[in-house]
């Protein structure tokens, strides 16, 4: 695994490296002159629009969503009693509007993590939107396009070093540290707006690393772990993919993604449920359209200790077969997984590298060993089911792409490709029930051999 052991790296040196990548940005930008400020309501201009949470005492995910590319930037304030003001994270969106419901209306948790989260005009040009603290957290902030809607993932349970002491860690060295808070009636900051990189595909696509560590290889492997003592049954969120507006891909015939998926992951429910073993719970159950960053803060917010999102593959080649199972990772193979990675993210594939640190930073250690393992054994228990009612059914194997769906998950994540819904010969095996049968008891029987061989990377919630 290409720098296994480096990818544990102190989140506070992630920031410092983060805060170089932005530093080059901000050099680049402070060439050019800077635009008039826009009008709020100008036509075009990027405007907050929403502004959506998920919570839990330990973990909360904040949207806020622009529709078009912002410039953005994040930073911390300490506690201040004597201005009894809470520890905030606060980004700053650069040549942006923001509704006016959403000035009025701060988003209220008071959960014990979080506080509030309010947003305000910080200067004619730049809108803040600051979220008030409990307690000091560490935090990740990163954007996904296609709509544009910047991300901040909390963490209020210590798996990771707490909140650096001063700015100057998490911020590029200069006048960044400076910036005030909105209730300072100090200057804004000077500094102009920076953005995440967005290096273009082709040059920056770094090849991923599919071999998994030879103690993976078999999921035998698995039962020499021990068994940890479990407080719960074991939760698990069945993800069908697409949904309402969204069909996912389209057969030669018609069959869309979007149906396939919601019976396999109905099914999936079904035969696990059974059991009174694991706590089953699913994205969506019926043809509604759901954005890919709340499939995952549904997951994390209910504890999921496993996370399967369910898709079905196509490709302009329809002689392209097969079953595939991924994780996340923040490059692909080839060509082919980069562009399934792209459509299923629903952005073009130039889109698709603007989270690649953040991936680095969120998913590393046990969980992707955990998801890799998982992945392994669901893709060839699938195959090993449908082969007994279709000969033939062809293993892909174990692969890896950046799914945003799974960008963020803290539990064991993977991303199921069953089949080519644009090949005919399959796209007519996806129409017969016994197939999806087939699709759902290989995954009910890896997640069952998962769960029972103990080897959960969070059984401790
Ligand atoms: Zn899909």
């Amino acid at each position: 695994m290409e720098g296994e052991a480096g990818e544990r790296v102190d989140l506070t040196l992630l920031r410092r490296h983060f805060g170089a990548a932005f530093l080059a940005v901000f050099l680049c930008a402070a060439a050019l002159p800077l635009a008039a400020p826009p009008a709020d309501a100008a036509p075009g201009v990027p405007r907050v629009s929403d502004i959506r949470a998920w919570t839990n005492e330990i973990y909360t995910r904040v949207a806020i969503d622009t529709g078009d590319e912002v410039s953005w930037q994040a930073n911390t304030l300490r506690a201040d009693p004597e201005r009894r003001l809470p520890p905030r994270i606060f980004i700053d969106i650069r040549g942006a509007g923001i509704r006016d419901e959403i000035l009025r209306k701060p988003v209220e948790v008071r959960n014990g993590l979080l506080r509030q989260v309010r947003a305000g005009r910080f200067d004619r040009d730049t809108v803040r939107v600051v979220i008030d603290l409990e307690r000091e957290s560490t935090y990740r902030v990163f954007a996904l396009p296609g709509p544009f809607r910047i991300i901040v993932d909390i963490d209020g349970e210590g798996e990771i070093p707490v909140l650096p002491t001063s700015p100057e860690a998490v911020a590029p060295p200069g006048p960044v540290a400076a910036v005030p808070s909105p209730e300072d009636p100090a200057p804004p900051p000077v500094t102009p707006p920076v953005s995440p990189p967005t290096p273009s595909v082709g040059s920056a696509v770094p090849p991923a690393t599919p071999a998994i560590p030879p103690s993976l290889e078999s999921p035998r492997a698995a039962a020499s772990h021990p068994a940890p003592t479990r407080k719960h049954r074991v939760r698990v969120m069945i993800d069908p993919g697409h949904g309402g507006k969204d069909p996912g891909a389209i057969g030669p015939t018609g069959l869309k993604e979007k149906d396939v998926v919601l019976a396999i992951g109905r099914k999936i429910r079904e035969k696990l449920s059974g059991s009174g073993e694991f706590d089953v719970r699913m994205t969506r159950d019926e043809d509604v359209f759901i954005p890919l960053e709340e499939r995952t803060a549904m997951a994390n917010k209910g504890r999921a200790d496993i996370f399967v999102s369910l898709h079905i593959n196509a490709s302009r080649n329809r002689s392209a077969e097969g079953f595939s199972t991924y994780v996340l990772s923040r490059g692909a193979s080839n060509r082919e997984d980069l562009e399934l990675a792209a459509r299923e993210n629903g952005v073009p594939v130039r889109k698709l590298q603007g989270v690649k640190f953040i991936i680095d930073d969120m998913f590393t250690g046990a969980r992707k060993n955990e998801s890799l393992r998982l992945a392994k054994t669901v893709n060839d228990a699938v195959v090993r089911h449908v082969s007994t009612r279709y000969p033939g059914a062809q293993s892909l194997g174990l692969k890896q792409a950046p799914f945003y769906v799974l960008v963020g998950a803290r539990m064991t994540a993977v991303l199921v490709e069953a089949s080519f819904i644009s090949n005919a010969r399959e796209e007519a095996r996806l129409r017969d029930p016994s197939c999806l049968d087939g699709i759902a008891d290989g995954v009910v029987e890896a997640v069952r051999y998962y769960g029972q061989n103990g080897i959960l990377a969070h059984s401790d919630y």
